[in-house]
């Protein structure tokens, strides 16, 4: 699924992708230094929410890679942002996390059901190789 995602920028940046298993969810996040910081939407990557210029605030390299900084180019404004709780990196192969570039990354999440039984299934683990 990750590779697939790859190439899929344009549908991370405008929803993300959940795909429900029988015991499992597992949800998808488009993530861009600029246009979505950590995968988080804020309004921010577009319009300083200080002296409100457009395109000015400016990714930030940090020293938690699983943290970027938005800095306005103009006035003092600055914020940090961090990856979602429970999401972690999609790799694939010969991939890093640092690897994002023009086009981004993708984090996921998987919620694992626990039907009434106690039983578990573990048949969404595949999916990100
Ligand atoms: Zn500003």
């Amino acid at each position: 699924m990750a590779v697939i995602l790859r190439e899929q920028q344009i549908l991370g940046a405008h929803t993300d992708v959940i795909i429900f298993e029988p015991m499992v969810i597992t949800t998808f996040k488009w993530t861009h230094p600029g246009a979505r910081p950590m995968g988080n939407n804020t309004p921010c990557s577009i319009q300083c929410p200080e002296c409100h210029r457009l395109k000015t605030p400016s990714p930030q390299v940090t020293t938690d890679r699983n943290k970027i900084r938005l800095q306005c180019k103009k006035c003092s404004w600055g914020d940090e942002y961090s990856i979602p709780t429970d999401f972690q990196w999609c790799k694939s192969k010969g991939q890093s996390a640092k690897d994002v570039g023009d086009r981004g990354a993708w984090l996921f999440k998987t919620e694992k059901i626990v039907s009434k039984s106690g039983q578990d299934n573990n048949s969404g683990s595949n999916m990100l190789s």
